[in-house]
């Protein structure tokens, strides 16, 4: 991407972000379904965001978990949000998670991803 060609309003710049999220999310989930393979041509992960994402690509045959957990940070690294495995908003650590951990989560007030909305998938109200 042409860095030029951005805006320099940060607000504008959070929507474009917000947008591509929601791409590659939903790009990645349809590569998780259809069992993940011929990723690693690609080049896999986008470091862009400053962030580790798991199973990416590149580094891994297996396909993306189906949930994981975000941890926070600190010394005791509470789970900060709930993600649909492969979404690229879950950054810095996360750990992947059984379906019944995830809603589990989810019912302590872990936080659904705003981007990949597991409490949907999960069909949390
Ligand atoms: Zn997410």
């Amino acid at each position: 991407m042409n860095e030029q060609l951005l805006p320099s309003d940060p607000y504008l710049l959070r929507i474009i972000e917000r947008y591509l999220v929601l791409q590659l999310t939903a790009v990645r989930r349809r590569l998780a379904q259809s069992g993940g393979s011929g990723v690693s041509q690609a080049g896999g992960d986008v470091h862009a965001q400053g962030g580790r994402v798991e199973s990416t690509g590149a580094r891994s045959a297996r396909p993306a978990p189906e949930w994981v957990l975000q941890l926070g940070i600190g010394a005791r690294r509470q789970p900060v949000a709930v993600h649909c495995g492969g979404c690229a908003a879950a950054r810095g650590s996360v750990v992947p998670v059984s379906r019944r951990d995830a809603l589990e989560a989810l019912a302590g007030g872990v936080e659904p991803c705003f981007a990949c909305r597991p409490d949907r998938e999960l069909q949390v109200d």
